[in-house]
């Protein structure tokens, strides 16, 4: 009998875990009909269907991507591999993670993988969601973003972000929210009218007296640091101050800290002090037996504090889960733990930076790369470009 394997999300997670999986990451034509014949596993993804490429949306500042270039249908992906396919919003989770609901139908499993991506706390400061925009929300929040500027000639932008450390880790967007403000402020530029707009980055996640790179690179660019500093609300034209005292603004970009979403607090899954799905160093559900979970989704178990939620941490943590799933499914401990690490490169479209940590000290790439050059964003474009020819044709 195949197990019955069912994944719940269609973003990073879901699909490297589908990548390291399967015997083949890739599957040309022939590899597909191979598959057909003969394969271990019953798979089941249940998603939207549309896979979003979210480090691209900081470019729609710039105009250089935009919501075509970065979605994909996953179908044809999923097909190639012989994976059904089910379009629907998982809405519960029972018997432990054997059964799930979606679309008021029941799909039962022998292993339950969960890479449903992030929520985020837009209620920690009120009129977040009537009176700002944000990345994060994907393509649509970032296109209306964009028409609101465009309906500017001059005026007050604040951009910032806010972190949940609940978990002991960096669960929010901060390298993505400083990249913005480096893109707006070279798109401005390059439009002729940077002069006639005021450009604020606030979180109280920064101490005011912050130093190093990042910062460097905002001050460089005329970008006023109000470092420390978190509103007590949003508000039409601006923003009121803990005094009452009222900060005027023409447009905010903002992120709030990530947690888990509605589907994690109201199943059966274990749920840490963040609101995140609980998980071991193995990837595996605290006390459910073959769950796992991965990504912005998921906690830590004693993570470093620095290390933030990414798509490159959730390639790490998905390569784990997925030998792990097929370990416990030959009823064997699971053993394979993941690497800790920060990788991503700051575009800012006249300059570029590596930022990067890792828990054992690796550099990226052998350090055959620079540090910070203008050439890094070609680099990133063409790691963009690979990820997105392997899901459209391979
Ligand atoms: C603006 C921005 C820039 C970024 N830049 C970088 C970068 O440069 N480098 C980097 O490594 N990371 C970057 N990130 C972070 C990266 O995009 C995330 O870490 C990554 O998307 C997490 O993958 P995920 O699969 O956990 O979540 P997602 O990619 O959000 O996928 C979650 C999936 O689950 C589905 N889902 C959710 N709930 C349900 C449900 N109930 N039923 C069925 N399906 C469900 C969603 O539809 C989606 O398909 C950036 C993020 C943003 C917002």
């Amino acid at each position: 009998m195949k197990k019955k394997i069912v994944i719940i999300g269609n973003g990073f997670a879901s699909l490297f875990f589908v990548q390291y999986f399967l015997v083949l990451p890739i599957f040309p034509f022939f590899a597909w009909f191979l598959r057909r014949l003969y394969s271990r596993y019953d798979i089941t993804v249940i998603g939207n269907g549309d896979f979003i490429y979210f480090p691209a949306i900081p470019e729609f500042i710039t105009g250089k991507k935009n919501k075509r270039d970065i979605t994909i249908n996953i179908r044809p992906f999923l097909k190639r591999r012989n994976i059904r396919f089910i379009e629907g919003v998982v809405t519960d989770i029972r018997d432990g993670g054997r059964t799930v609901i979606a679309n008021e139908n029941t799909y039962k499993n022998d292993a339950l993988f969960l890479g449903i991506g992030p929520a985020f706390l837009k209620d920690e400061i009120p009129g977040t969601k009537e009176h700002t925009f944000s990345p994060c929300n994907g393509p649509d929040d970032m296109d209306a973003f964009m028409r609101q500027l465009a309906t500017l000639e001059q005026g007050i932008i604040y951009l910032g972000f806010k972190l949940n450390k609940q978990d002991g880790f960096v669960a929010g967007r901060a390298g993505q929210m400083y990249e913005c403000a480096c893109l707006l402020d070279f798109a401005l530029k390059e439009r002729g009218v940077r002069d006639h707009f005021e450009i604020h980055f606030f979180s109280s996640n920064i101490s005011p007296d912050e130093t190093g790179a990042i910062t460097d690179r905002m001050r460089e660019r005329g970008i006023i640091l109000d470092y420390g500093y978190e509103p007590a609300e949003f508000v039409a034209g601006g923003m009121l101050n803990e005094d009452g005292s009222f900060r005027e603004a023409d447009l905010v970009l903002y992120s709030p800290g990530i947690t888990g979403s509605r589907l994690v607090r109201e199943s059966c899954l274990p749920v840490s002090a963040g609101g995140q799905i609980d998980v071991d160093k193995y990837g595996q559900v605290k006390g459910l037996s073959n769950v796992f979970a991965a990504g912005d989704c998921a906690s830590h178990e004693n993570p470093p504090q620095w290390v933030p939620h990414q798509a490159h941490m959730a390639q790490l943590r998905s390569q784990a889960a997925a030998k792990n799933m097929k370990t416990v499914l030959k009823n064997t401990q699971p053993s394979k733990t993941y690497r800790y690490e920060l990788s991503c490169i700051l575009n800012m479209e006249n300059d570029a930076m590596w930022l990067h940590m890792a828990d054992d000290s690796k550099p990226p790439f052998w350090n055959i790369f620079p540090r910070r050059s203008k050439k890094l964003i070609a680099l990133k474009n063409v790691f963009e470009r690979l990820y997105l020819f392997y899901l459209r044709y391979l």
